[in-house]
């Protein structure tokens, strides 16, 4: 082998805020606080104060490899742990408040995790676990002195009073790449969460990713609002890609009501946002009931679950936002693919670009993907055929934390679960989960195709759709709607609405409307739950 003479300088997330501070300085981090009035910062700031966390780190002991957890928002302050943490070369473990708490009493002695930091509104939370919480030394609590509540903590710190005694002189250490920076456990629906480690390397190569025009398009033009929580998959890998950008960050802490959220979408001239599709749904019940518009918004992308037609259409048609998909997973840092458009569909009409839209979109330099069937075949690339898709690339997990098993095939593909098509043009469309997938008559049904057809009906607020047990055809699909506020939709009329959206032999073979449904921590409809209170629901067809 020849080798090539280019320097081998690591990629570590430090660098990005390094480069924020030296590039972007002046540029703000806006927060909504916990404690409640909006704060500004700058990356300068930010890069600063987490060089003096990273003291207070060194001060307590932890070394290279030690996991820090947060429990907490997204504010300045978790973004400054991001940093401090990873940079000194520790993991930033953020553990997601909504899990139950025993998964949260599961999920921090799994990490093993010495230091927790925790937002104001976890204190009654932690003061319960913490008897259980074997590994944890130091609580420190994110606010300020007047803010310091009286806690049955041992010992816990108050964040601000941590840092001001530090110096602000940190030389972040040359990892090496590969060094774990951050960990973060997916919400399963069943069996305990697993732990994907992130590295530096994965990290910084998902944060030039992310950037690029096509995936979330990033700039130092840009005002970008995390709706996605700093807890979940690393918020879509923004808090390194708007650093990385020098893009503005505005950051809403716990409040994600419609109105809180079109606030700082006003007021910070927010230009991209992110989030999944409940907040979403949110945001454009508040427009639409207090006549709010979006002057400044250009791109709003929303993932984590399938984003029903009904809402691209509102952003796109009358809001002129451009609603963009996103597909991925805590597994994969957690981008996969980006809906946005090619060349050759800008003279298409609006309704058959939203056609495309829909689709969870094309996969990003860096992921490659393919789809199989029962007998690990590939499938073609038809927009048709569908199949478990399989995933591949430098930011995708290889094993889960403390698991000595891999969780690739011997050729490193990943398998994600879901079941997709994939077209001719690269989009992918997810069909289903593999284990929500309705089986009738050997046929697979699509439940979210279902789903997202359902929500279309204007009654309807949102749909789930199961399969049923059936003695004809092995199963079949069961839809239940929750109601729009005030509206009672009829199974007649709901099926009359589905009759020319899907093929015959999909339309449920019953409608049970119900008050609402349960959901996992981070929005997903938590069919497993449904599935077992369904079991033995006797289908008007059955007989
Ligand atoms: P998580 O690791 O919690 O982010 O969950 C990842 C899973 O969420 C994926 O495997 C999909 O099943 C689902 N998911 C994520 N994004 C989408 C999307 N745009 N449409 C449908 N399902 C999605």
């Amino acid at each position: 082998m020849l080798r090539g003479l280019m320097q081998e300088r690591p990629l570590l997330i430090s660098s990005l805020i390094e480069y924020a501070d030296a590039y972007h300085g002046d540029t703000e981090i806006v927060t909504r606080t916990v404690e409640g009035p909006i704060h500004r910062t700058t990356y300068r700031e930010a890069h600063r104060r987490s060089r003096q966390l990273a003291n207070a780190l060194a001060r307590f002991g932890v070394k290279p490899g030690d996991r820090v957890g947060t429990l907490a928002w997204n504010t300045y302050r978790h973004f400054e742990i991001y940093y401090a943490v990873s940079g000194s070369g520790a993991v930033c473990h953020t553990v997601n408040p909504r899990l139950f708490p025993p998964q949260i009493e599961y999920i921090v002695n799994h990490a093993a995790d010495r230091i927790l930091f925790l937002d104001l509104t976890f204190v009654e939370l932690v003061e319960k676990l913490a008897p259980a919480l074997t590994s944890v030394e130091r609580y420190v609590i994110m606010t300020d002195r007047a803010h310091m509540p009286k806690t049955a903590l041992k010992g816990a710190l108050c964040y601000e009073d941590l840092i001001a005694g530090e110096a602000d002189v940190f030389a972040w250490p040359l990892l090496d790449e590969m060094t774990a920076s951050s960990l973060c456990y997916t919400s399963g629906t069943t069996g305990n969460p697993k732990g994907v480690l992130y590295a530096h390397r994965s990290t910084v190569l998902h944060s030039y990713a992310a950037c690029m025009t096509d995936v979330l398009g990033l700039s130092a033009r840009d005002s970008v609002l995390v709706i996605v929580p700093l807890f979940h998959a690393n918020a879509w890998g923004l808090p390194y890609a708007a650093p990385l950008a020098g893009a503005k960050l505005v950051l809403p802490g716990y409040k994600l009501d419609g109105q809180s959220v079109h606030e700082l979408l006003a007021a910070e001239r927010v230009t991209f946002t992110a989030g999944v599709p409940t907040v979403w749904l949110m945001l454009l019940e508040h427009l639409a009931k207090t006549g709010a518009t979006l002057p400044h918004l250009e791109r709003l992308v929303c993932g984590g679950s399938a984003m029903p037609r009904a809402m691209v259409e509102t952003f796109e048609k009358t809001y002129d936002v451009r609603a963009i998909h996103a597909w991925g997973m805590t597994e994969m840092s957690p981008l996969g693919t980006l809906g946005t458009l090619k060349a050759k569909h800008a003279e298409l009409s609006k309704d058959r670009q939203i056609d495309i839209q829909v689709k969870q979109g094309r996969g990003v330099f860096g992921v490659e993907m393919k789809i199989v069937g029962d007998d690990k075949k590939e499938l073609p690339r038809d927009g048709k055929a569908f199949g478990d898709l399989l995933v591949r690339g430098p930011w995708i997990c290889n094993a889960y934390f403390k698991e000595d098993k891999p969780a690739v095939d011997a050729d490193g593909w990943f398998p994600t679960g879901d079941v997709a098509t994939l077209d001719a043009d690269g989009y992918m469309h997810i069909t289903d989960r593999s284990k929500d997938v309705i089986k009738s008559g050997g046929e697979w049904i699509s439940s979210i195709d279902l789903e997202n057809a359902a929500v279309g009906y204007p009654k309807v607020k949102e749909a789930c759709v199961i399969g049923v047990r059936h003695p004809k055809w092995d199963e079949r699909p069961l839809l239940l709607v929750v109601p729009a506020d005030g509206a009672a939709p009829t199974k007649a009329e709901l099926l009359d609405y589905l009759r020319d959206k899907v093929v015959k032999w999909w339309l449920p073979d019953d409608v049970v409307v119900v008050k609402e449904l349960p959901h996992t921590a981070t929005g997903k409809l938590l069919k497993a739950k449904l599935r077992e209170e369904y079991k033995d629901y006797v289908l008007p067809t059955a007989g």
